[in-house]
């Protein structure tokens, strides 16, 4: 390739709209021009980048079962319908109507359209499991578009479902889906955290988002370098009250055979009489979610009882807290009716807050929590772990980090299915809703925060494997004959070798050559100097530590390699 044919309109100056390094290096590149408010073209270099990440997004799903289809953008309303989303998507959910004025929408996510797909031609236990993705164009009328890439309105998105028989074999879809989520960041270069988004009933993870670490990230972190725990400030809470501890005395695990009612539990770990149980959570005997929290004079909401205990919990009424002999601002132990487990016990003593577990058949996990004094009106104090907090699974200090939500894995269970009416027959002749897990990519993203985490003032610093070119090769004097010998030779060497590269044959100043190549960020540039090449060697750069080198000619292929 050409640079003097290649279409990437440089800018000399930052423009003034864009906030992030990715958004203002990405339009200055030549790579990426708004249309409207959140609506991008991606210019070559860009494309090609996009392509990149894609191919390696394809490469992982298809190792790990998944099977690649392309499903409509545009999809009928009616299906938005039957699973009760229409209603509830709210207005980032792009509806327009056809000339008969039937109902579509452009898909923000496609598990409506899958789910219709596979209804009634998945119809045994025997067919599954089956995993199917694609890579396309998403809508989301987004409330605030901004940033470039990184929230638009129309984006790239891998998004894959998988349509599983058993939750045994959900959850090996998703551990499978998990580890190539980890192994996609890690070929696009790109340093992330799986961070826990939703934990299960019974301890492990339901959710995980892939968060990439960087300043412009939306997300505040914590993660521990010690035994690899990660949460955002909001999930940690979680954590603390109903995981297992350090056994360092900050929260412990004892072991409680036999205590399943508040009251077995309030006088064994002696809670305190003048104590005030701040939050419980409790659950049937199926693991059920029943209600949730004891408000106290907290201003709580379902968001945060959910926040605090799972999704289903939600804010005790004052019905509700009469029933299990409760009431607001509760003090001392109470009775629960059979077949309801406590899961969860915030209780305060000397202004310290006292979790309680029991998450675990015959354990609680229990203690104080250290270095919290609690503020009665400042509920986040109460729940929120931060950055410098011991880590909740092995002690070791926490750091605290911001991170960009680049992929998802979720497990969706019969969600969809139940309401759609997708069913298949189990080994018993039964018929049963589909299982499904929903698994998420932000290829365009991915390609923002991979720039957030590869700059420097000078420009982008693209990692190798998603670099639109990875070697640049710049002649300052292509009139002279041996300049361009040597640079059509090179070119064709590393052409041979499978390198991608891009000459720089623009009749320009030097200094302009090297602001440039510098600007797009190509891993190697190789600079043909008249000095040089009387010495038979050119100078090789290395964009990510600003290394020179001159390097023999021959040797410039199995150097770049
Ligand atoms: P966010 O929390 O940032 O709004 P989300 O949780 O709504 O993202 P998902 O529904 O999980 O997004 O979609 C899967 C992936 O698609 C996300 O992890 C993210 O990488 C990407 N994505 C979501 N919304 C956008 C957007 N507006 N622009 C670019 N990428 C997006
Ligand atoms: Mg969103
Ligand atoms: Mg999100
Ligand atoms: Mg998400």
């Amino acid at each position: 390739m050409k640079m003097s044919n290649l279409y990437a309109p440089t800018l000399k100056e930052d423009p003034a709209e864009a906030e992030l390094a990715s958004h203002r290096l990405m339009l200055r590149a030549g790579m990426i021009r708004k249309q409207a408010a959140g609506l991008y073209s991606y210019l070559p270099l860009a494309w090609r980048s996009l392509r990149k990440i894609e191919d390696i997004v394809r490469d992982e799903m298809d190792a790990a079962g998944g099977q690649e289809l392309l499903m409509p953008i545009m999809v009928d309303a009616q299906v938005w319908r039957e699973s009760g989303r229409y209603n509830v998507y709210g207005p980032e959910l792009m509806r327009i109507s056809d000339r008969h004025e039937r109902e579509f929408v452009l898909g923000p996510t496609h598990e409506e359209t899958v789910t219709d797909l596979i209804k009634n031609e998945l119809k045994s236990y025997k067919q599954l499991p089956v995993n199917l993705y694609q890579i396309q164009d998403k809508f989301r009328d987004e409330m605030r578009p901004r940033f470039g890439l990184m929230r638009g309105r129309e984006f790239i998105m891998k998004d894959g479902y998988s349509f599983n028989a058993t939750q045994e074999s959900l959850q090996e879809t998703y551990d499978d889906m998990k580890q190539a989520y980890a192994n996609i960041c890690e070929r696009c270069g790109l340093k992330a955290l799986p961070v826990v988004a939703d934990s299960g009933q019974i301890g492990g993870d339901t959710s995980v988002e892939f968060m990439a670490l960087a300043d412009a990230g939306e997300a505040a972190l914590v993660y521990c370098d010690a035994c690899g725990y990660a949460a955002d400030d909001e999930a940690a809470s979680t954590q603390v009250a109903v995981t297992e501890g350090p056994g360092d005395g900050t929260l412990q695990k004892v072991h409680t055979p036999g205590l399943t009612t508040i009251k077995e539990v309030a006088e064994f770990f002696e809670f305190p009489e003048n104590g005030t149980r701040k939050a419980l959570a409790l659950i049937d005997v199926e693991g059920n979610p029943v209600v949730a929290i004891v408000p106290g004079d907290h201003e709580l909401n379902d968001c945060k009882a959910e926040h605090l205990f799972g999704e289903g919990f939600h804010l005790m009424t004052d019905e509700e807290l009469e029933q299990y002999g409760l009431c607001k601002g509760f003090i001392g132990p109470v009775n629960l009716p059979e077949g309801i487990r406590l899961v969860c016990d915030v209780t305060l003593r000397d202004s310290k807050q006292w979790a309680c577990g029991a998450n675990e058949v015959d354990y609680h996990f229990t203690g104080a929590c250290p270095g919290r004094d609690f503020e009665p009106d400042a509920w986040e104090d109460l729940i929120t772990v931060v950055a410098g907090d011991p880590c909740p699974h092995c002690g070791a200090p926490l750091a605290g980090a911001r991170g960009i939500e680049v992929s998802q894995v979720f497990q969706l269970g019969p969600k969809y299915s139940e309401a759609m009416g997708a069913t298949f027959a189990d080994e018993n002749g039964e018929e049963k809703p589909f299982l499904m897990g929903c698994y998420g990519v932000g290829v365009s993203r991915t390609l923002a925060a991979s720039v957030e985490q590869h700059h420097d003032e000078n420009g982008i610093i693209w990692p190798v494997s998603i670099a639109p070119y990875e070697v640049s090769i710049m002649p300052l004097d292509p009139t002279i004959p041996e300049c361009a010998e040597v640079c059509d030779r090179l070119t064709a060497e590393l052409c041979e070798a499978g390198i991608e590269v891009i000459v720089d044959d623009r009749d320009i100043r030097p200094g302009v050559k090297f602001a440039d190549n510098d600007l797009m960020g190509f891993p190697y540039q190789i600079v043909l100097g008249k000095r040089g090449l009387k010495n038979g060697t050119v100078e090789l750069k290395d964009r990510a530590t600003g290394e020179r080198e001159d390097v023999a000619i021959d040797e410039v292929a199995s150097k770049v390699a």
